[in-house]
């Protein structure tokens, strides 16, 4: 990748996969960039997230595989079971080629931000200037470029500014306009966070049960010591719910109370976790993730939930194809963004599928339906099914090639 001018400076807000990546690609191409993470640090966590089809492309087009394989998480595949922990349904990896619920690479999110920061530092060569702790507070335009304000650092003009805060993103409030628009609940809350492995959970499985109201489950990690626990929740939408933490637990408590299985050994872990994720589902549909020069990537400018399993790799891909087009622009940052909002469209797209269906599907809201889906999940994963299972599976994620 060659620069587009020296002096093009880029302002990334958040420092998750999509700004990570991008501010990767761009100081690899000679382009100065600050970042801004309004979290003190490094956030950990997160479950293992997949990397299938062009997002597998792209990690290897950026150089990523060799840096990637040591954290790769090698799952067997997805079990269920019921209240005393025995297996009624298994989709094993080799079963579905890879295209079942457990994908062929799969890293935890937190090891794949760290191996894409350390790259980035790396890679910096003075061009970077990465801030934890400091936020987007004000953003005003005009055609050559965008006027910033931060919570703490000094006002600042940038040539072009990229939302990659999230789901919840500060920018595209700021110049798209509020979340409400763009976001649609899908029924549920999600949380994961890093628990002790049980003595009797099977070694590479991802075991999950499903209850009335709640879907939980126990997720290897790549230190067998260790492992995720993972909660989709099927309630209704609670704003009070965002940032306090201590209704977030209580509410879980509540949910796994008798739940059977693992359900106290996951509630004793949650108050130990210090990566506990808890954020509602939501799909984001933002129609042109391009307004003048600011862009947004990643989840702020388009997200399926946790539930689609492709936050991380649509994030990867728009990140690359952003610098990518910024790259071939060679100073025409305008044509750039439009490019880029072209051709990011149908990745986005793609990455709003649901592959296990909704909340309906994936958590049943009686015990009848639990038992009816745990019976139908017997069936549907059984020899004679995978053939259509696979199917399924195979068209939810089409693999759309990665443009020229
Ligand atoms: C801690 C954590 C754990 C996660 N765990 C899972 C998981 O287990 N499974 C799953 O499917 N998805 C998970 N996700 C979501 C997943 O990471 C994303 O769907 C996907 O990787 C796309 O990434 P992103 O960079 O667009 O967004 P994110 O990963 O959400 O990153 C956004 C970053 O922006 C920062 N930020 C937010 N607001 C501001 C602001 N105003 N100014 C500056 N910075 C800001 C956030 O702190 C965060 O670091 C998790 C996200 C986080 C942050």
């Amino acid at each position: 990748m060659t620069s587009s001018t020296p002096t093009t400076h880029i302002l990334i807000s958040g420092a998750g996969i999509a700004g990570l990546a991008l501010a990767l690609q761009l100081v690899r191409g000679g382009i100065r960039t600050t970042i801004v993470e309004q979290a003190a640090g490094p956030r950990p966590g997160g479950q293992a997230v997949d990397l299938r089809g062009a997002s597998r492309d792209v990690a290897a087009r950026m150089g990523l595989t060799e840096a990637i394989e040591p954290y790769r998480v090698h799952e067997k595949g997805l079990s269920y079971v019921d209240g005393r922990g025995r297996v009624f349904g298994r989709m094993s990896m080799e079963a579905f080629d890879g295209k079942g619920a457990v994908a062929e690479v799969e890293i935890a999110r937190g090891d794949l931000a760290a191996v894409l920061r350390r790259e980035l530092v790396a890679a910096a060569d003075g061009l970077l200037d990465l801030r934890y702790g400091d936020r987007i507070i004000a953003v005003s335009q005009d055609e050559s470029g965008v006027d910033v304000r931060f919570e703490h650092a000094d006002a600042a003009r940038f040539d072009v500014v990229v939302g990659a805060d999230g789901v919840h993103s500060s920018t595209r409030r700021l110049v798209f306009g509020g979340e409400e628009q763009f976001r649609t609940y899908l029924g549920g809350y999600a949380a994961f966070f890093t628990m002790p492995t049980p003595d009797d959970i099977e070694e590479g499985w991802f075991s999950m049960r499903f209850t009335p109201g709640t879907t939980f489950g126990i997720r290897p990690d790549l230190d067998p010591a260790t492992a995720k626990a993972m909660l989709t929740l099927r309630i209704d939408r609670d704003p009070a719910l965002r940032g306090d933490l201590a209704a977030q637990k209580e509410l879980i408590r509540r949910a796994l109370h008798g739940a059977g299985w693992h359900a106290d050994t996951i509630l004793a872990a949650m108050d130990a976790a210090d990566d506990f994720y808890f954020d509602e589902l939501v799909r984001i549909d933002v129609p042109n993730p391009v307004s003048g020069r600011v862009v947004l990537i990643g989840d702020a400018g388009s997200s399926g939930s946790p539930m689609s399993g492709m936050g991380t790799a649509t994030a990867l891909i728009g990140a690359w194809l952003l610098a990518e087009r910024i790259a071939a622009g060679r100073g025409d940052l305008d044509g750039a963004l439009a490019r880029f909002a072209e051709d990011v469209a149908p990745f986005a797209e793609n990455g709003k599928t649901l592959m296990g269906g909704g909340i309906e599907r994936m958590v049943p809201e009686t015990r009848l339906q639990a038992a009816l889906l745990r019976a139908s999940m017997g069936v549907m994963l059984s020899r004679p099914m995978r053939p259509l299972v696979r199917r399924m599976f195979a068209t939810a994620q089409a693999d759309l090639p990665l443009p020229e």
